[in-house]
């Protein structure tokens, strides 16, 4: 769709080119971005011509997904079978998927983000470009923090997410409800056996991820008590909130088999 507010374009070619204007917004695959109107946007910087890596191994032996890396790229990198069920618990077609990158969903901050799921549900670190030239580095479980809402402050642009060798290798899950076939996602849980016990996280049906593990531990029927369930047409709070504890049990269950 036309922006009819945006008056300016630009190609980053270095990190000196995200030094944003008043008004500029990164422009990553522009699923979202153009596909409504952003008055609050006048122009669009584009992360596409940085050039980063869509895929770079670690020297642990870990990955490294450039923010701009497409979700297709991604679902068929075979480096987690999370990275392709969480491709799917999308409700973009394939050929969105070309396009879309993992950090445009990461960070538009929608609850049904499922690269989101996916990446707080393998405890994935978030690499953020700070508009002073530094890096700070945030759990991805933690850098989104509500309904197209997240930690980033302005000026900082999202430049990898980075998951340990551990965490790829481990046993892993992902269970998802919708109130259609196709529909968004009403709850999507993500589970991954490690050392110290299963590690669930829990999305779609929350404002922002929601991780058990450890104190909060999933086996426990209290595990969500405290928990704010979203609300909108894709889902009921209090359906949600039983959909929730179906999936986290059944996630549990899934992880267990895995270590028998
Ligand atoms: C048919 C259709 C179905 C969709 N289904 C879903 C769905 O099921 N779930 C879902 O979550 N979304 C869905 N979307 C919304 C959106 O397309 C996706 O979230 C997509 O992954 C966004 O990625 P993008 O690269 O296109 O982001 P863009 O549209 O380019 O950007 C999205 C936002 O993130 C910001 N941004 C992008 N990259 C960075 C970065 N590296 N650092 C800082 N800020 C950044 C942009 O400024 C913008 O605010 C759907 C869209 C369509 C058209």
């Amino acid at each position: 769709m036309d922006l009819g507010t945006v008056t300016s374009f630009r190609s980053a070619r270095t990190r000196a080119d995200l030094d944003l204007a008043l008004g500029e917004a990164p422009l990553a695959g522009g699923t979202w971005l153009m596909s409504t109107p952003h008055p609050q946007v006048s122009g669009l910087v584009d992360l596409t011509t940085l050039g980063w890596p869509d895929l770079e191994p670690l020297p642990d032996g870990g990955l490294r997904i450039g923010a701009t890396c497409p979700i297709a790229t991604l679902a068929t990198s075979g480096r987690s079978a999370l990275f392709a069920r969480g491709a799917a618990a999308l409700l973009m077609s394939f050929k969105v998927q070309q396009v879309a990158t993992v950090g445009g969903n990461v960070c538009l901050g929608l609850p049904a983000a499922a690269m989101t799921s996916v990446l707080a549900g393998l405890a994935a670190t978030a690499v953020v470009w700070t508009p002073d030239g530094a890096e700070r580095r945030v759990p991805v479980a933690e850098l989104v923090v509500g309904d197209h809402r997240t930690d980033l402050a302005p000026g900082e642009v999202l430049r990898a997410l980075e998951v340990s060798p551990a965490m790829l290798a481990a046993p892993s899950t992902l269970r998802r409800i919708a109130l259609t076939e196709h529909g968004r996602s009403a709850a999507v849980v993500v589970g991954v056996a490690t050392p110290a016990g299963p590690r669930v996280v829990v999305t779609a049906s929350t404002p922002h991820p929601v991780v058990l593990h450890g104190e909060r531990d999933p086996r426990d029927p209290r595990a969500l008590d405290d928990v704010a369930w979203f609300d909108d047409p894709h889902g009921a709070p209090d359906w949600r909130a039983a959909m929730t504890a179906r999936l986290v049990a059944e996630v549990v269950a899934d992880l267990d088999r895995s270590a028998a």
